[in-house]
C-alpha cells in the first residue's frame, strides 16, 4: 500500500536478548501478541505510518535486532541511518536494566557526531509479581542519560506501546 508521507524517520530497537524487542515491534505494527512467536534471527524491518496531525504523516522505518552479539556488525550499519532508538529492558530481569548504560554508550559512540534521540522502555510491566526494577529507577536513568522519557510498557497487555513510538517520534520531530 502506498501512503503519501511527509517525513521519513529511521528507528532502531535495541536491548538485551529476550527483553521483548520483537514482540514490541510486532504489537505496534501488527496489533497482536503471540507468546509462541519466534524472535527473528538477524534483523527484522517494518514500515509503519504515523499520522501526527491531519497534515503530517511520518513514515517510520523500524529496525529490530536479534542475537545482537552475533550480529553486532550488521546492527551497526543500519544504526547509521536511524535518528531514534527505543532502548528496551525487562523490568523482571535486573541485569537487562544494568546493561542499558552500555547499550546507550555503544550507540552514542557509533553515531557520533550525529545525535540519536532515545526513549527508555521498561518492558513486561504486566509481570508485577516478578518485578526487579522500580519505576523510579527507570525514570532516573532516562533522565541521567538525557533520554526523551521513560515508559513502562507491556506488549502482552498492550500498555504504552503506541505511546512509545509516538513520544519518540515527536521528540525526533521537534529536535530536527
Ligand atoms: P527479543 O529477543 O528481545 O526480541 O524478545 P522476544 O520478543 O522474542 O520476547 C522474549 C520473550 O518475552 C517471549 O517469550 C515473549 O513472549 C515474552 N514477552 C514479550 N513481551 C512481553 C510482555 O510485554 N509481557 C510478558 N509477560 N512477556 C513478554
Amino acid at each position: 500500500m502506498q501512503v503519501p508521507w511527509n517525513f521519513r524517520i529511521g528507528i532502531v530497537i535495541l536491548g538485551d536478548s529476550a527483553v521483548g524487542k520483537s514482540s514490541l515491534l510486532h504489537r505496534y505494527t501488527e496489533g497482536s501478541f503471540d507468546d509462541s512467536r519466534q524472535s527473528p534471527l538477524g534483523i527484522d524491518f517494518k514500515v509503519h505510518y504515523l499520522e501526527f496531525d491531519p497534515r503530517i504523516v511520518i513514515k517510520l522505518l523500524l529496525w529490530d535486532t536479534a542475537g545482537q552479539e552475533r550480529f553486532r556488525s550488521i546492527s551497526k550499519s543500519y544504526m547509521r541511518n536511524s535518528v531514534g532508538c527505543v532502548l528496551v529492558f525487562d523490568v523482571s530481569q535486573r541485569q537487562t536494566f544494568e546493561r542499558v548504560r552500555k547499550w546507550h554508550q555503544e550507540v552514542v559512540d557509533y553515531v557520533q557526531p550525529n545525535p540519536m534521540i532515545f526513549i527508555l522502555v521498561g518492558h513486561k510491566c504486566d509481570l508485577t509479581a516478578q518485578r526487579e526494577v522500580q519505576k523510579e529507577e527507570g525514570v532516573a536513568l532516562a533522565k541521567r542519560l538525557n533520554m526523551e522519557t521513560y515508559l513502562e510498557v507491556s506488549s502482552k497487555d498492550n500498555v504504552n506501546v503506541n505511546e512509545t513510538f509516538e513520544t519518540l517520534t515527536r521528540g525526533i520531530y521537534e529536535h530536527f
